[in-house]
Parts: structure tokens; sequence; C-alpha cells
């Protein structure tokens, strides 16, 4: 059987202009083997699974040699009926993820040049497809665990006017996270930094943990039943025998700093995509470019099409415009 795609020496770099100058065969070609990693990109049917197929070069199709149906290797992926070039789809995964503190839909339809709405879609969509492919994973072994509040812009026009009308209420929104110390950041969205949805959390996202680490919010009090816990008083001690969150703090500031400096105010809807996001980064930070545009891109290609984001700009109503980045 063929190594991995992702295995090989030659996944690990990839630059900017590397990618720039790939022309669309070299492009397809990548797709292919990061969309079937195992078969070294040949083909297999995504209608039955079928392994062999006929490949009709004039069109860059595929067509099934069981069920007879035709495919192409962004069929059924988010790329699905793809108007950009496959090469400028790489070309916005490199800059997205070699911008360590994220980027801006703005940015990144000046830097490839395609329309805003277009790139707002795919950063949403890779966002999607990221998150997903981690939905199951679980942190284990010394886990911190802490909770911080994001989003929450008003409009200013919004505040504090005589006669205006009152201000919204707040979209702020808890994210927690749960860090292992050997590696692996998960995140939720919940309403509040509250013990129900930090033990549903735990529940679904914390495997086998050693130790937990939490500062004294009783929001955590429930898990010394699970868990060997260890708490920190932040008024007194940062680091007391190992008892810290700092690995958890910092992937707060990070997200700060990414919410701060490229996306602005991610508008409470999206939030838990921008956490898985950033958890992503974290996790990956130590990991070469190319890797990791590599890995973007094959599960960008496992995604099933999106329904969020399929015809997300016709189906808005006229006058209705997105503020997030
Ligand atoms: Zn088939």
């Amino acid at each position: 059987m063929p190594q991995h795609f992702l295995k090989c020496s030659r996944a690990r770099t990839l630059s900017i202009r590397q990618v720039a100058r790939m022309d669309e065969a070299a492009a397809r070609d990548l797709f292919q083997k990061l969309r079937w990693p195992d078969r070294d990109g040949e083909p297999e049917c995504p209608h039955c699974g079928h392994g062999r197929c006929y490949t009709i070069r004039t069109r860059n199709t595929f067509k099934c040699a069981s069920c007879r149906r035709g495919f192409s290797v962004t069929s059924g992926t988010i790329f699905h009926s793809h108007k950009l070039k496959l090469r400028d789809y790489l070309l916005v995964i490199a800059l997205f993820m070699n911008a360590v503190k994220g980027v801006s839909a703005l940015q990144i339809s000046r830097d490839v040049d395609i329309s805003y709405k277009a790139a707002f879609v795919l950063l949403h969509k890779l966002r999607e497809a990221v998150d997903d492919a981690r939905a199951d994973m679980k942190v284990r072994g010394e886990v911190e665990i802490d909770g911080a509040y994001f989003g929450g812009h008003r409009r200013p026009a919004n505040q504090g006017r005589e006669g205006a009308r009152p201000a919204p209420k707040s979209e702020k929104r808890c994210i927690l996270a749960a860090v292992s110390r050997t590696g692996g950041t998960v995140t939720a969205v919940v309403s509040s930094e509250n013990g129900k949805d930090v033990l549903e959390f735990v529940r679904r996202r914390v495997g086998q943990a050693d130790t937990v680490y939490a500062d004294e919010h009783p929001s955590y009090d429930a898990l010394h039943a699970r868990f060997e816990m260890k708490r920190i008083n932040h008024r007194w001690s940062y680091s007391e025998n190992g008892a810290n969150t700092n690995g958890a703090e910092s992937f707060f500031s990070r997200m700060r700093r990414g919410e701060i400096g490229q996306y602005h105010r991610p508008s409470g809807r999206y939030l838990d995509r921008y956490a898985a996001e950033m958890a992503y980064r974290s996790d990956r930070r130590r990991v070469d470019n190319g890797a990791v545009v590599y890995e973007v891109t094959e599960m960008a290609l496992a995604h099933p099409m999106s329904r969020t984001w399929k015809g997300y700009w016709q189906k808005r109503a006229p006058g209705h415009h997105a503020t997030a980045a």
C-alpha cells in the first residue's frame, strides 16, 4: 500500500510562492493525492465506493467502472461545483494557515483577487471542515481547563444616547477550553462559565485525564468527583507545585490577539468555529506549514458539501450584510 501522502517528506514545506507558481494540472494532481491519500491519488467512486474508475481527460472527470456515474476530484466536498481554480483554493488555504493569528476574508479577497463573498464563504467552509474533522477528538493526561468571554460587540449608535433604542442584550459568550499539556486543545462555546455546561463539555471532550487543573471558579467543583484535581487561586499564585493553567491562558491570549487583530469582533453565531480554528492553529503551531496546508486541504476534501454555506449569499435577504470579518 502506498505511503500516506502527509507522511512523505515532500509534504512538509510549501511556500506561498510555490503555490502561486503551480499550474492547474499540478494542483489537480495534489488534490487527488489529498482526496485519496491512501491510494496515491487513484480515484475511488464517491457514489458506490468502487475502486476502479476511468479517467475522462478532456473534462478532468472520472467515471466509475461499476455504477457508471461520473465525478470529479471535488464532487461532494466543500469545493463541489467550484468556481475558482484549484490552485487558487490552495492559495487561500496557504494564506489562511500561514497567518498564525488568523486572517480576514477581506485580506484574502485582496491577496488572491477573488470577491469578498467568495473569500468569506470559503474561510467559513474551511473552519467548518477543520472543526468537524476534530469533533471526536478528546484531550488526555494532564489537562488544564478554563473559560473566557468573547464577542459581544454593540453598535456604537445603540449606546447611551438619550431616546435611542436600548442597547441589545450582550452577545458575549464564554469559550471553554481544555488544553492537554502533552498536546491537544478542545473548545466549546456556552452562554456562561457554569457547572452544568462545564460538566457536559468535559464529558464530551476530556478523555482519560490524570490530573485536571482549574482555577477556583465554582463551575469546576463538580469535576472533583471524576478527576484528580489541582485548583489555582489567581489572587495568590500563578504556579504553585505545577498547579497552573498557563496552557489554557496562552490559548485564550492567542484567541484574543486573533479576535482583535484579524476578526475584529467575531459574531456570536460563528464563535464556536473561530474557537475551533484557533484551537487547531494552537495545536499545529510547531508543525511545518506545508504539512498544515496539506492537512487542511485533506480535511476540506474529506468534508461533505456544507449545508450552511451552500448558496449563502443567495439565501440572504437583500440589504442584510454579514458583519463578521
Ligand atoms: Zn460507483
